[in-house]
């Protein structure tokens, strides 16, 4: 598994509070900074089955990593808490990420392109700046199995 500069970042973080860079911790890190959005427990420890970690691993390992202030939890208004690397923001104001999350499977597809915030803010102005937004629907391959399905 090749190491990224942010996960490295992270194990000399977690190693200076006198923890132990773990196989499972580590990757928990990368399974999240792979994915590049929040994911659901239930989604990382699907993932990291076929590594061999149990989802009560996987779980202790995440808390730990929400309490050291490494990942944020969050809840996107379908009562799922989602978990997700804090970013390391860079100079200036932070683009809004806009996420589609389906209501049949509770996938989550950020649907931001570059021109997205710009877009979102000028067509709603005095709103405020905007962060973040979240479009929900069915996604394409639920529509597909509805369909596939038939009456
Ligand atoms: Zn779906």
């Amino acid at each position: 598994m090749a190491k990224s500069q942010r996960g490295s970042q992270l194990a000399d973080q977690i190693r200076g509070t006198g923890r132990r860079m773990t196989k499972a911790r580590q990757a928990v890190i990368a399974c999240l900074e792979s994915a590049g959005l929040p994911l659901t427990h239930k989604q990382i420890a699907r993932a990291l089955r076929e590594q061999g970690f149990e989802q009560t691993t996987v779980w202790r390992n995440l808390m730990m990593l929400v309490e050291l202030g490494m990942v944020h939890r969050r809840e996107l208004g379908d009562h799922l808490w989602r978990y997700e690397l804090v970013r390391v923001e860079a100079a200036g104001p932070a683009l809004a990420v806009v996420y589609f999350s389906c209501l049949s499977c509770s996938g989550l597809t950020p649907v931001s392109t570059e021109a997205t915030p710009t877009l979102l803010q000028q067509s709603l102005p005095g709103v405020g700046r905007i962060s973040e937004a979240l479009l929900r629907g069915v996604c394409c391959d639920c529509a597909k199995a509805v369909e596939r399905s038939g009456p």
